[in-house]
C-alpha cells in the first residue's frame, strides 16, 4: 500500500470525486494541492468544504507554479489528462492515478464492480440491497454518489464494496481488480468524448483487465459470442432473460447453471421494478449474489421491496387519468428505447438535451408504435424533430416547464 505521509499530491478537478480524494489524502497525511479549471461561486463553495492546513486549492485554471512540485497526481473521471492545459503544467513523467484506483489501493474488502452503458446505478443498488439483506456489511459507492475514497475508511475485511464504475474511470486504472466485475451492456453513448464504439467498448472491458481465475466476470448473455470475451481470464457467468445462468422461464425467475443450487428463485410478478431492462438488472444482481453465496430468501426480500431509483423510469403520479413518468436519466438512445419498450399505452414523449451522437433512427419504429406526440427541447431538439417529424406530430418547447405543460395538454 502506498504511503502518502508528507507526499506532495496533486488532485486534478474539484468535482465530487476530487473533493473526496483530497479529503481522504489529507487524512493519510499527504500535502494536497487541488487544481480546478472552473471558477465561480459553486466551485468556491466546494473549496470552502475542504478547508484544512494540509490542502491548498487553485480554481479558475491550472498553473505551472502550483502544480510543479507534485510527486503524484490523482484525477477525477471528468478530467482529460491529455488536454493541452494539463500537459503544459504537469511535471514530466509524473504518475497519474484515478480516484477509483486510489480507493482500491486502500480497500480491505472484496470489490464488486459494475460497469455498462445503462443500468449501473440501479444494479449496484440492487446488489447492495441483496447483500445487506443477507446480513453482510455493504458499502455502495462510486459513480452513483459517494465516491469510493469517500467511503473506503468504513470498509473492513469482511465488508463488501459495491462500486459503480464508468468507462471514464476505467481509462485510468492500473491495478484495480474487482473479485466480481459486471458488464451490463455496451450500446452507443458518449460519442462526444470516446472516439468510436470499439474504443468505448474496449474501455469497458478494462474492468476485467487484472482479474485472474479466482475472480468472476458477469456479462450480459447477448454478448456471449463477442470476441472480446476471449481475453478474460476470470470465470465467466452470464445473465439474461432467455439464455442466462439466471433467467426467466414463464412467470418465474430461475437459476439453471452456474454458482449456487439450481431452481426457482421468485416470480417475476413479485418484482415491483418495471420494464424488461430492469428485469435484466434484477437477473444480474441475483447472479452476483449467488456467486457470493447468498440464498434466495434475502434475494426475494430485497427485490420485492425495491421500487427503483428516482429519475429512472420513475412513475411520479397520475393526473386526470394520465400517468407521468420521470426518466430524465435516460440520456442515450438505448435507455430511451428500453423505456419505450416498457410502455403499454400511447405516450407523449419529451426528448432532447445534449446530443451525444448515436443512431436516432434506430428507434423510429418504436416511436411510430408507442409515441403519439413528441415534445422536443434543448440542443438536440431540432435534430430529433427532423428525424421523427414524418412519423409523429412534433412540437418544440423552450423549458422543461413549457415541455411538461405542452405534453400534459396533449396527453
Ligand atoms: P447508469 O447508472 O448506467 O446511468 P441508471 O440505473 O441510472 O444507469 O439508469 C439510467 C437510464 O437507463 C434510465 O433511463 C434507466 O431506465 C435506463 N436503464 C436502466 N437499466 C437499463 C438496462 N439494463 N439497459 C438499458 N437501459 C437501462
Amino acid at each position: 500500500m502506498m504511503d502518502f505521509k508528507d507526499k506532495k499530491v496533486l488532485v486534478i478537478g474539484l468535482g465530487a470525486s476530487g473533493c473526496a480524494a483530497a479529503g481522504f489524502l489529507a487524512g493519510k497525511g499527504a500535502i494536497v494541492r487541488v487544481t480546478e479549471n472552473a471558477g465561480g461561486p459553486d466551485i468556491g463553495r466546494r473549496a470552502e468544504t475542504l478547508k484544512s492546513p494540509r490542502i491548498s486549492i487553485e480554481t479558475g485554471g491550472h498553473t505551472k507554479g502550483f502544480c510543479a512540485d507534485a510527486e503524484i497526481a490523482v484525477v477525477s473521471p471528468g478530467v482529460d489528462v491529455k488536454s493541452r492545459e494539463l500537459t503544459a503544467v504537469l511535471p514530466e513523467g509524473i504518475r497519474i492515478i484515478g480516484e477509483l484506483e486510489l480507493g482500491f489501493m486502500f480497500c480491505p474488502a472484496p470489490v464488486v464492480a459494475v460497469t455498462g452503458t445503462n443500468g449501473k446505478s440501479t444494479t449496484v443498488e440492487l446488489i447492495g440491497r441483496i447483500l445487506s439483506f443477507s446480513g453482510k456489511h455493504v458499502v455502495v459507492c462510486g459513480n452513483i454518489g459517494p465516491p469510493f475514497t469517500g467511503r473506503v475508511e468504513e470498509l473492513r475485511r469482511d465488508s463488501i464494496a459495491v462500486v459503480e464504475v464508468s468507462s471514464f474511470q476505467l481509462e485510468t486504472i492500473r491495478d484495480f481488480r474487482p473479485e466480481i466485475a459486471v458488464l451490463l451492456n455496451v450500446t452507443e453513448d458518449h460519442y462526444d468524448r470516446h472516439r468510436s464504439y470499439n474504443e468505448y467498448k474496449k474501455e469497458k472491458f478494462r474492468i476485467f483487465m487484472n482479474q485472474d481465475k479466482n475472480d468472476w466476470a458477469v456479462v450480459y448473455s447477448d454478448m456471449r459470442a463477442d470476441g472480446s470475451l476471449k481475453g478474460i481470464k476470470s470465470r465467466l457467468a452470464f445473465f439474461g432473460r432467455d439464455k442466462g445462468m439466471v433467467k426467466i422461464k414463464g412467470a418465474d425467475i430461475i437459476a439453471e447453471a452456474g454458482p449456487g443450487e439450481p431452481g426457482f428463485i421468485m416470480k417475476t410478478s413479485e418484482v415491483p421494478l418495471r420494464g424488461g431492462h430492469n428485469l435484466d438488472n434484477v437477473l444480474c444482481s441475483i447472479l452476483v449474489s449467488r456467486i457470493m453465496g447468498v440464498d434466495s430468501g434475502p434475494v426475494r426480500k430485497a427485490l420485492s421491496t425495491f421500487k427503483g431509483l428516482e429519475h429512472r423510469f420513475e412513475s411520479v403520479g397520475f393526473l386526470n387519468g394520465v400517468e407521468y413518468i420521470d426518466d430524465s436519466k435516460a440520456t442515450n438512445i438505448d435507455a430511451t428505447k428500453r423505456a419505450l419498450e416498457s410502455l403499454n399505452k400511447k405516450t407523449v414523449l419529451i426528448a432532447g438535451g445534449r446530443d451525444k451522437g448515436g443512431d436516432y433512427r434506430s428507434i423510429l419504429p418504436l416511436i411510430r408504435e408507442k409515441v403519439k406526440m413528441l415534445v422536443v427541447m434543448g440542443e438536440s431538439g431540432p435534430k430529433i424533430k427532423e428525424i421523427f417529424a414524418d412519423a409523429v406530430p412534433v412540437i418544440g418547447a423552450g423549458t422543461m416547464k413549457d415541455a411538461v405543460v405542452k405534453a400534459s395538454s396533449n396527453a
